[in-house]
């Protein structure tokens, strides 16, 4: 049986990061990736000869500066620092996203207005109220502007109402939970050119999201890893002398140390010994959301001159309309046409994930119609199904996944993270973060140094999701 130091169980932004930075320290690294593509959710592919991704991704000024700065260096002048242009549907209009203080003044009825700005008066003489992401954000932004926005959007994003939704929803999602930081937010000057402020600016690459997955896939494997695509991990056998994984094709192989990006309850699947049941009762309560992406084919040019629609509302099931072109500078993309990219969160096995291609393209332009937005000139559907791209967490999650994640850090020689191996709703850069920590929490004899892997956890708490 082969033998590495450290195994990588998927490849996505987190596992790729912690292969390279595991390969260039000097360990022997394998990938293992079920699919043919690299990069995960951050991938990129190619429809109608334009390079899309899954859904609107970008990298956000957040990104912490030594990673930009690896980054900048791995991608060269393909990484573009680009000005956000978005629009929010809001109460029937359409308002610049990031959202700006005079343009939602000048787009919203006066009545409306003076409604949430007397709840928001009234908000900062509450206590807030942290039991639910309802209560949370009603006391936090008053009633006014949480049915307005953040009620439809909780139904539409996770499936459920806002008192279901345990209140870490709201502090890792909403950032401007209280007045004062909706104010500040509004109200912070608009800087010219591409050097605008933060929240206006963000980093996209010239070949779509995933050039920035396949950039560090390349490093990896440039500093000694093997990647190994279409190779389904099917079972791993941790111990305290290191890990055996077996693979969907009837390979296995060994390591010292296993770094698993695996979505967490698949790895209490996964893991042998099977968990006591406790465990596994807690695995199959965590619940995540799916999406269905509907790629349309628009015939004659840009569809508009925005890189993304943000549509909260109930009036359709679409919660994001992208269109990558818009989101880089390239010569690359055709004149001729433009793919629009429509997200629509779902659960496994209800109306939109099992609707058929035809379906989905007339539920996402009966929504540009009732959204006032361009007609399409429709060339051609294409669809993507990802079964997992929220955690959910609902009220009681919290102590399911403790459970659960005290179970997986007590496995001997087997680490999980990522966004889907710690359930938490983060951004790329998080998840390379994340793969750095790990990478550096394996010591030259391929064990965890667990303490600094504990005070890397910690950091992560602090992640805030960016739009
Ligand atoms: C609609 C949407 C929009 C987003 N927008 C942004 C954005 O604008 N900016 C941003 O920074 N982030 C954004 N994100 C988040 C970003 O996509 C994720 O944070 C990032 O991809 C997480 O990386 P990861 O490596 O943790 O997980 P993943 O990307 O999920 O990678 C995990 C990998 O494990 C593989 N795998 C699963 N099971 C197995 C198995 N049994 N065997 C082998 N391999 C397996 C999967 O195929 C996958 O490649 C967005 C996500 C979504 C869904």
């Amino acid at each position: 049986m082969t033998s590495y130091d450290v195994a990588v169980l998927g490849a996505g932004p987190a596992g790729l990061a912690a292969a390279w930075r595991a390969a260039r320290r000097g360990r022997s690294v394998v990938v293992l990736e079920r699919s043919e593509r690299l990069g995960g959710m951050s991938a990129s592919f190619d429809v109608a000869g334009v390079r899309v991704d899954h859904g609107s991704h970008r990298l956000h000024p957040a990104t912490p500066p030594r990673l930009l700065a690896d980054l900048r260096e791995l991608l060269g002048a393909d990484l573009q620092t680009r000005r956000r242009h978005g629009r929010l549907r809001l109460a029937g209009t359409w308002t610049g996203f990031p959202l700006r203080g005079g343009e939602v003044v000048r787009a919203l009825p006066p009545a409306l207005l003076a409604a949430a700005g007397r709840d928001a008066v009234i908000a900062t003489l509450r206590r807030r109220d942290d039991s639910s992401y309802a209560a949370a954000l009603r006391s936090g932004l008053g009633d006014t502007l949480y049915e307005l926005v953040y009620a439809p959007y909780a139904e539409k994003l996770w499936g459920l109402p806002g008192e279901r939704i345990d209140a870490h929803q709201a502090r890792v999602r909403v950032s401007a939970d209280t007045p004062a930081k909706l104010a500040a937010r509004l109200l912070r000057p608009r800087r010219s050119g591409s050097r605008g402020g933060q929240g206006q600016v963000f980093h996209y690459p010239r070949r779509g999201f995933g050039e920035i997955a396949e950039a560090i896939a390349q490093a990896a494997v440039d500093a000694g890893a093997s990647i190994r695509t279409t190779t389904e991990v099917s079972a791993v056998a941790p111990d305290s002398s290191g890990v055996t994984v077996e693979t969907a094709g009837g390979g296995s192989l060994s390591a010292r140390h296993a770094l698993s990006t695996l979505p967490l309850p698949l790895l209490a699947r996964l893991s042998r010994p099977c968990p006591p049941a406790d465990i596994g009762e807690s695995a199959a309560a965590l619940r995540f959301r799916a999406m269905v992406l509907v790629y349309l084919v628009h015939e004659g040019g840009r569809w508009s001159p925005y890189d993304a629609h943000y549509l909260p509302g109930r009036e359709t099931p679409v919660s994001r309309l992208s269109e990558p072109a818009n989101y880089r500078s390239s010569v690359d993309d055709p004149a001729d046409r433009s793919v629009l990219c429509a997200e629509l969160p779902c659960a496994i096995g209800d109306p939109v994930w099992r609707a058929g291609d035809q379906e989905l393209a007339e539920l996402v332009t009966a929504g540009l119609a009732v959204s006032e937005l361009p007609r399409l000139r429709l060339r051609a559907v294409e669809v993507r199904r990802l079964p997992r791209v929220y955690p959910v967490f609902d009220t009681g999650y919290a102590a399911r996944l403790d459970v659960l994640d005290a179970w997986a850090s007590s496995l001997p020689s087997l680490t999980s993270l990522g966004r889907l191996g710690l359930f938490a709703h983060d951004n790329t850069h998080h998840a390379l973060a994340m793969g750095y920590a790990a990478a550096e929490a394996i010591g030259p004899d391929g064990a965890l140094d667990r303490v600094a892997w504990a005070r890397a956890r910690q950091r992560f708490t602090t992640h805030v999701v960016e739009d």
